[in-house]
């Protein structure tokens, strides 16, 4: 069944100018992109968006580095989009990434790895709607 999941293209691959090429597999990949759009969160806005991780030891900087520049949010629609996204996206650390996934070709470190992907339907509802307006999804 077509279903939706959030991703996040994060503030290093947006800096290193991968933007484009995670874009480009994303659409190679078959997910249609439903929203999209360029933001610079607050190291705030990243503390809500994370709130699941806020006892975890790397939570602050995880949050300064989210909000250490601009990133690219999006919507994403495919048949199990959920698990179709984190398959693309590749493990956390790059370092245990599968190859020709974008961790393992664009991430540099555990907390700077280039994307972030919804982990069930349910937050990536949630996710959807801390970003996006219903007129900003088609
Ligand atoms: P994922 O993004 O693969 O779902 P998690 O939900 O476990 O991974 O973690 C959220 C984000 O927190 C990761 O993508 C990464 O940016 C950061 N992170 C996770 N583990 C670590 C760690 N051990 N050290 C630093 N940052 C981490
Ligand atoms: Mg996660």
């Amino acid at each position: 069944m077509s279903t939706l999941t959030f991703g996040i293209i994060k503030p290093d691959a947006v800096r290193a100018g991968n933007h484009g090429a995670i874009i480009q597999k994303i659409s190679d990949a078959g997910f249609k992109i439903r929203g999209l759009k360029l933001i610079h969160q607050t190291q705030k806005q990243a503390e809500g968006f994370y709130a699941v991780h806020a006892e975890r030891p790397f939570f602050g900087e995880l949050t300064e580095f989210m909000s250490s520049g601009p990133c690219v949010v999006l919507a994403l629609e495919k048949s199990d989009a959920v698990p179709a996204w984190r398959e693309l996206m590749g493990a956390t650390n790059p370092a245990e990434a599968a190859e020709g996934s974008l961790r393992k070709q664009f991430a540099a470190s555990i907390g700077e790895n280039a994307v972030h992907g919804s982990d069930s339907d349910e937050n990536a509802a949630i996710e959807i709607s801390y970003f996006f307006s219903k007129l900003e999804l088609v």
